[in-house]
């Protein structure tokens, strides 16, 4: 064979090698999860459960944290059909919520028996079972970004006070001063809860719709991952100090990819003994229950007889979506994994 032969089939045979390769590379990067275009993503968000009744909102107040709520599922909800993770979808709808002077967390939060905003929030993947928390911190613009830092950045998983509020510095946390964190309509309920109070049992004399406006975000990405994210200011009039069940895993956080997120919102004391996040994803990977009947049993089995009221928002790997809850109403929204939007609040929509 002449020379100029050989480099005509060299070079032939470079080619199709390229093509080959090209192929080969393509097929497996269309096989990698964030490529796949059926897989299922689910989200949803609570922004507080308890006796809302109809007319105890004025129709614009309801049109507005309708609004909210809307905006809120559906930035979480770009995030993860543009193939962005659970965690990051969790994040963006509580700061959302966060936010808005509508929901007890953040901006919003209740005043406890100090006049002081005292906030706790939390956040769980459930790839590794990752999570991070923080109780009891002051002036954090959005806990939850806090929560994700202790989780990401931090060798624990639970930091509170003043040693979460150094470790914010630390890491760039906005913070606001006092006057960000008051709003009217808080600092009238706290009033009341503490005119109606007499020592301790102030905490617990209140109505429940003044003590359940935490919000949480449970969402299921491409890629298979589950994460869920609460936040709150607590309840109203709480003695300082006092933390519930919104920053403890298991309690009112919890996310497995083995069975499901959860996100609570309620009188976190039966939330914290019913271990109800925890108890709801144990049900669906031991018992092989399913989420719908798992969160049915706990929160209007369990929980109820226990005299608890709250209810929950839940995803599992299939990207089934459960808003459950025992009192009037939640306010609540989700995007199922067939694209549908659903915004309520009363328990009868
Ligand atoms: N679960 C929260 C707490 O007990 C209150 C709420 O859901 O609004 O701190």
């Amino acid at each position: 064979m002449k020379k100029p032969e050989i480099k005509v089939i060299r070079r032939f045979a470079c080619s199709v090698l390229t093509i080959l390769l090209t192929g080969v590379l393509t097929m497996a990067h269309a096989q990698t999860p964030s490529a796949v275009p059926n897989r299922p993503t689910a989200i949803a968000i609570h922004g507080g459960s308890g006796t809302i009744n109809k007319g105890d909102l004025s129709a614009s107040k309801e049109r507005e944290i309708r609004k909210t709520l809307e905006h809120a599922v559906r930035a979480g909800h770009a995030i993860l059909t543009s193939g962005g993770s659970s965690v990051e979808a969790v994040t963006t709808a509580i700061t959302l919520l966060e936010n808005s002077p509508h929901f007890n967390a953040g901006k919003g939060a209740v005043f406890n028996a100090e006049g002081k905003n005292e906030m706790d929030a939390s956040i769980m993947e459930g790839a590794g079972l990752n999570a991070g928390s923080v109780a009891a911190v002051h002036n954090v613009r959005n806990p939850i970004l806090l929560a994700e830092k202790v989780m990401t950045d931090s060798i624990h998983v639970m930091l509170m006070g003043q040693g979460a509020e150094q470790f914010a510095r630390q890491q760039g946390i906005s913070f606001e001063d006092d006057e960000y964190f008051w709003t009217e309509y808080r600092w009238q309920q706290f009033e009341k809860a503490r005119a109606a109070g007499d020592g301790d049992t102030s905490y617990l004399s209140e109505t429940p719709d003044q003590w359940f406006s935490t919000v949480g975000t449970v969402a299921l990405d491409s890629q298979g991952n589950l994460a869920a994210g609460t936040s709150t200011g607590g309840m109203t009039n709480k003695r300082w100090g006092r933390v519930g069940d919104s920053p403890i895993i298991g309690a009112g956080t919890y996310a497995d990819n083995r069975s499901c997120a959860v996100s609570a919102t309620g009188h976190g004391e039966y939330f914290i003994r019913a271990t109800v996040a925890r108890d709801i994803c144990a049900r669906v990977q031991y018992r092989e229950t399913s989420l719908a009947l798992a969160a049915d049993q706990v929160i209007g089995g369990q929980l109820a007889e226990m005299g608890g009221d709250g209810g929950i928002i839940a995803v599992d790997p299939e990207g089934n979506v459960v808003l459950t809850f025992n009192t009037p109403g939640m306010y609540r929204a989700s995007i199922d994994a067939e694209g549908n939007v659903y915004v309520a609040i009363y328990n009868d929509e």
